[in-house]
C-alpha cells in the first residue's frame, strides 16, 4: 500500500502529463481552442481536463480528478465528456489514457457515418480491420459514451458521427501516437475517395499485417 503523500505525488505528476498532452494536441494543430478533452487513469479514479477551456490556460492544478461514480473536486468543472472517459476506463482495463479530438480530417470524416475500412495496412494498428464511426449522440451525453464503447470494441480508436475521434492507449504518449495515426489515415482516405472508390485489403491480407505488426518492434513499443 502506498502511503498518501506518495500517491498525491504520482497523481501531481499525472496532471503535469496531462497538461503536456495537451499542449501538444494544441502544437500540432489536433485540438483548437476548448475542441476535445484528455484522461488518464490514476489509482482511484481518473483525472481528466476541464471544461471549455483552452490547452494554453491549462495548468496542471486545472486537471480534475474524477472518481468511477461520477464524483469530482468541488469547485472544478471536468470535461462535458467525462462519462465516456469513465466508461472506456471502466470497461477497458488495459488503457491507461484517452484522448478526445475535433482534428480536420477525422471530424470531417466523421459526417459522413461511415466506418473506415482497410484501405490502408496502418488501420491494423487500431486493432482490426476497420475503424468503426460510432452512432450519432448529443456530446456530452450517457447515449454517446455507450455508442462510442460500441465502436471502440477491440479497437483502440473510432469516429464519432458529426463530432471528431476518440484514442486511447496504455499511455498518454501511447493514445497521442494512436490520435495522430488515426488523423492521418482520415486524410489519406479522404483524398482517396475524392478521386474514387480505394482498393480494400482482404480479411486474410489485414490478418497478415497483424501478424507481422507482432515483431515490428517499433511499433509495438510506440502502441
Ligand atoms: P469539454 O471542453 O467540456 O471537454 O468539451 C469539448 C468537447 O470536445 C465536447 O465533445
Ligand atoms: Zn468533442
Amino acid at each position: 500500500m502506498q502511503n498518501q503523500s506518495e500517491s498525491t505525488l504520482r497523481e501531481q505528476l499525472l496532471g503535469e502529463q496531462l497538461l503536456k498532452i495537451s499542449q501538444k494536441l494544441a502544437e500540432l494543430g489536433l485540438n483548437k481552442g476548448a475542441s476535445g478533452n484528455a484522461s488518464v487513469r490514476c489509482e482511484d479514479g481518473f483525472l481528466v481536463t476541464p471544461s471549455g477551456i483552452g490547452a494554453e490556460q491549462m495548468t496542471p492544478s486545472s486537471m480534475v480528478k474524477m472518481q468511477f461514480d461520477g464524483g469530482f473536486d468541488l469547485g472544478k468543472t471536468p470535461s462535458s465528456e467525462w462519462r465516456f472517459h469513465r466508461d472506456i476506463l471502466l470497461n477497458r482495463p488495459e488503457v491507461n489514457a484517452i484522448i478526445h479530438t475535433h482534428s480536420m480530417f477525422a471530424s470531417t470524416l466523421s459526417t459522413l457515418r461511415r466506418d473506415m475500412p482497410a484501405f490502408h495496412y496502418m488501420i491494423a494498428l487500431c486493432g482490426g480491420d476497420s475503424i468503426r464511426c460510432a452512432q450519432y449522440a448529443l456530446f456530452g451525453t450517457q447515449q454517446l459514451s455507450d455508442n462510442a464503447l460500441i465502436a471502440l470494441q477491440g479497437r483502440k480508436a473510432c469516429l464519432l458521427a458529426n463530432h471528431g475521434m476518440i484514442a486511447v492507449g496504455e499511455t498518454l504518449e501511447k493514445a497521442l501516437s494512436i490520435t495522430q495515426e488515426v488523423e492521418t489515415l482520415c486524410e489519406q482516405y479522404l483524398r482517396a475517395l475524392q478521386v474514387g472508390e480505394p482498393h480494400i485489403l482482404s480479411q486474410q491480407e489485414m490478418l497478415e499485417v497483424q501478424e507481422k505488426f507482432k515483431d515490428y518492434g517499433a511499433w509495438a513499443e510506440k502502441t
